[in-house]
């Protein structure tokens, strides 16, 4: 509780803010490398998408510090890209929801507290998750971790807010699916009800029209065993998704906005599936020539 109510007075504090995030927590990535550089996000390279991003400095040791956000709406698949980005950059990929069931499941000071939240169906507030998001860095921190990719967090300009005053985020990525694609992708999920397994039956085929090309993601589907036994998640409907869609837009655009105006954020509309999207966000994160190195080494 000690993180949080020295964060919470200083976040108070608001004109603090700025020093406190300076002084807390420095992560730079220099490990990565033999010579302990990765290369700059440059103007070029982010010129593959739409809105220029912004360009990230070296920190003082010459190494580039990775202390990203991932945000994008449900569906999107942020957490796939951050966890391939986290595996390639070795830096832990953290998400909230992972932080709330880790802290339930292993008993730790707030898993009580949590309990109770979750079972009465009530929110989680700022505080809680802003205190297990810092106790995270910390130990990530001891451990000699070099910075981290946060998925889903900050969602609202108040979190994003708070989060400044405990570290400084470097970078945003800001995922984005045209919306009838993000609908099909929702609607298309089917989970296996024996091994949890998730799949998906949509099979996106979108003509390209004014500009855009066309964009085709297959569908993710389950292995013969699984076939008979999927199931649909009962909030998986179009009318449950669109509104999903429509509340994460409202909550989401100050967020997006409070880190444009920093000069933080990268936008990044994901061209179709995977295999098409990655390589193309690693060039416009100016990462392509570290997977090539990554491969050749393995
Ligand atoms: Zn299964």
């Amino acid at each position: 509780m000690a993180v949080l109510n020295r964060l919470m007075s200083r976040c108070r504090a608001s004109s603090l803010i700025g020093s406190y995030s300076n002084s807390v927590r420095r992560y730079c990535l220099n490990t990565i490398e033999g010579d302990g550089k990765l290369p700059l996000v440059s103007p070029s390279a982010a010129s593959s998408v739409p809105h220029p991003g912004p360009i990230v400095k070296p920190n003082s040791t010459g190494g580039r510090s990775v202390q990203w956000v991932f945000l994008g709406c449900p569906g999107v698949g942020k957490g796939t890209y951050a966890a391939r980005l986290s595996s390639l950059l070795g830096v832990p990929h953290i998400s909230t929801g992972d932080l709330v069931r880790h802290e339930l499941s292993s008993h730790g000071p707030l898993s009580s507290k949590l309990g109770e939240i979750v079972n009465q169906g009530k929110l989680i507030s700022d505080e809680t998750i802003i205190d297990l998001l810092s106790k995270r860095l910390e130990a990530g921190e001891a451990k000699g971790e070099s910075g981290f990719i946060l998925d889903g967090f900050p969602r609202t300009i108040r979190q994003a807010e708070i989060l400044e005053g405990v570290t400084n985020i470097d970078l945003v990525i800001n995922l984005k699916l045209r919306e009838e694609a993000l609908l099909a992708k929702c609607l298309g999920r089917r989970i296996c009800s024996e091994c949890g397994g998730n799949y998906n039956v949509a099979c996106i085929d979108i003509e390209g029209e004014n500009g855009s090309p066309r964009m085709y993601m297959p569908p993710l589907l389950p292995p013969p065993n699984c076939e008979s036994k999927l199931i649909t998640r009962s909030d998986d409907t179009e009318e449950v998704v669109k509104e999903r869609l429509r509340i994460y837009n409202e909550m989401s655009r100050p967020v997006e906005e409070f880190y444009r105006s920093r000069g933080k954020l990268l936008e990044f509309d994901l061209p179709g599936g995977i295999p098409e999207s990655w390589p193309k966000l690693l060039r416009a994160l100016n990462l392509d020539d570290l997977e090539d190195k990554k491969s050749l080494a393995a």
